[in-house]
């Protein structure tokens, strides 16, 4: 809803709120917060609110640090869980630049810029409906966390085996007072790991809700006493935690990918959007799957994507077209996990599919055979090529892709890339037990 800054003033006033966090989102997807007392709100409204951003990861340097909070009006929300000072609000704000213009480095500008474009291209919204999957692990007696999992469970198990059930009851509970609409929740394939899907939304407020679930998940945890995990692949041997994308352009409420006199029901206009997602998949890895750790998920066996392929047949291939059609007519793509920051992936995948409209190229075959059991020869003879299997070569393909780098924009591209790179680079320089427990012995 978007309120006017009287309303808010009176909200605050009712509710007596007594502290105000503004939230944004680094390049990496940090959730950061500056929280001002409830005094400070006429500031806040006047968009007069500062922050230094030298000390934000891939925002500026010291010299230009002064900028500005923007608040997103439409982003008002009184935390619903109590605090000992009183009830906390949050307004989710865009940064700008000392002089009031926009911060081409924030990404929640970047997101709404793409918005603009795909607008101008005559959608009416993108629609993102994700599929966070997390981990429960027990927190020790000093409050940090364990990797002793709470729970036994498997797929769609109950109690008295699935013990994070009454957490993750607690969560759903939290996120439905917060205005989210729950759709399913349960436990997922692995020991320990759940599941909680929301209603989609169209693109900016999609990206929001993804940043603001995190943060509901991982404090209702802390008050089990237990510690969420977005991490893609916490224990080897068993399924990591991916993020599916669910996503549908309308056109004045209307789903254009709809399209009832097709074979299979998908317009044209899906099919252009799909082949765009499918010729920029791999430099769009490096955004979807943004860590060292997203790649130990993205292996055969674990339910994951490792091929670039569609299907509206199986689950395993990158992209999938669930069965629902008319109004929940969508694609899935499935490689990306968690640790995305939303508003570059959602971003760069509206982009990428807008350029497949554009480009109006010949819809690619979908796949609807198990990858997994081909051989080489018969991937390379359906052209079938592997998503890439680190952050390395992820980071090396999005370098090699001009449209993937326009979704971002130069000064979002060149700062993601650094700090890619340097995790990558600190990464290389450790040596894992693995590693010990196959050579030290054996050479
Ligand atoms: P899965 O079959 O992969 O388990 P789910 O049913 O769990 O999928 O998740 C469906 C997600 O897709 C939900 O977030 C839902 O709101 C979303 N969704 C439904 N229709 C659309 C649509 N037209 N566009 C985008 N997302 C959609
Ligand atoms: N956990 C799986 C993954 O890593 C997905 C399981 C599912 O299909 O929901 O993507
Ligand atoms: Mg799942
Ligand atoms: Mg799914």
């Amino acid at each position: 809803k978007q309120y006017t800054a009287d309303e808010i003033r009176s909200m605050a006033q009712a509710e007596q709120v007594a502290f105000l966090r503004l939230m944004f989102t680094d390049i990496n997807g940090i959730i950061k917060n500056v929280e001002v007392p409830i005094d400070q709100l006429d500031k806040v409204l006047a968009n007069k609110a500062t922050l230094d951003g030298s000390s934000i990861d891939g925002f500026v340097r010291i010299e230009e640090s002064d900028m500005l909070l923007y608040p997103d009006l439409s982003t008002w929300l009184i935390f619903p869980w109590n605090s000992e000072h009183g009830k906390v609000a949050r307004l989710i704000c865009n940064i700008h630049m000392a002089d009031g213009t926009e911060f081409v480095g924030d990404p929640r500008n970047n997101l709404i810029r793409v918005i603009k474009k795909m607008q101008a291209a005559g959608f009416s919204s993108f629609n993102i409906g994700p599929e966070p999957e997390f981990f429960l692990f027990k927190l020790d007696e000093k409050g940090e966390p364990t990797l002793n999992l709470n729970d036994n469970g498997g797929y769609f198990d109950f109690e008295p085996v699935d013990l994070g059930e009454n957490c993750r009851r607690d969560i759903v509970l939290e996120l439905e007072k917060m205005g989210f609409e729950v759709e399913a929740s349960h436990h997922e394939v692995a020991p320990g790991q759940h599941e909680i899907d929301f209603k989609y939304a169209d693109a900016l407020e999609a990206a929001d809700d993804i940043q603001t679930f995190k943060l509901v998940v991982r404090t209702i945890a802390r008050k089990h006493g237990l510690h969420a995990t977005f991490m893609p692949k916490p224990l080897e041997g068993i399924n990591g935690s991916g993020m599916h994308i669910n996503m549908s352009l309308f056109q004045k409420g209307q789903n254009v990918f709809y399209d009832p006199e097709t074979k299979n029901q998908l317009s044209q206009t899906a099919m252009y959007f799909l082949n765009g997602l499918m010729e920029h998949a791999r430099a769009l890895t490096a955004i979807n799957n943004p860590t060292v750790n997203s790649y130990k998920r993205l292996v055969p066996g674990y339910e994951a994507p490792v091929y670039v392929a569609w299907s509206g047949k199986n689950r395993s291939p990158l992209i999938r077209v669930p069965m629902s059609r008319k109004q929940g007519t969508r694609l899935e793509m499935r490689s990306v996990d968690p640790t995305a920051n939303p508003y570059l992936t959602i971003a760069a995948i509206l982009d990428c599919g807008l350029q497949g409209i554009k480009e109006q190229k010949d819809p690619v075959a979908p796949v609807n055979r198990n990858i997994y059991t081909m051989t080489e020869e018969e991937r390379a003879a359906n052209q079938i090529d592997d998503l890439p299997s680190t952050l390395h070569n992820a980071v090396k393909a999005l370098k090699r892709d001009p449209i993937v780098i326009a979704s971002l924009g130069d000064h979002i591209y060149k700062s993601f890339v650094d700090s890619r790179e340097l995790e990558w680079s600190a990464y290389c320089q450790t040596v894992s037990s693995w590693e010990r427990k196959q050579y030290l012995k054996r050479f």
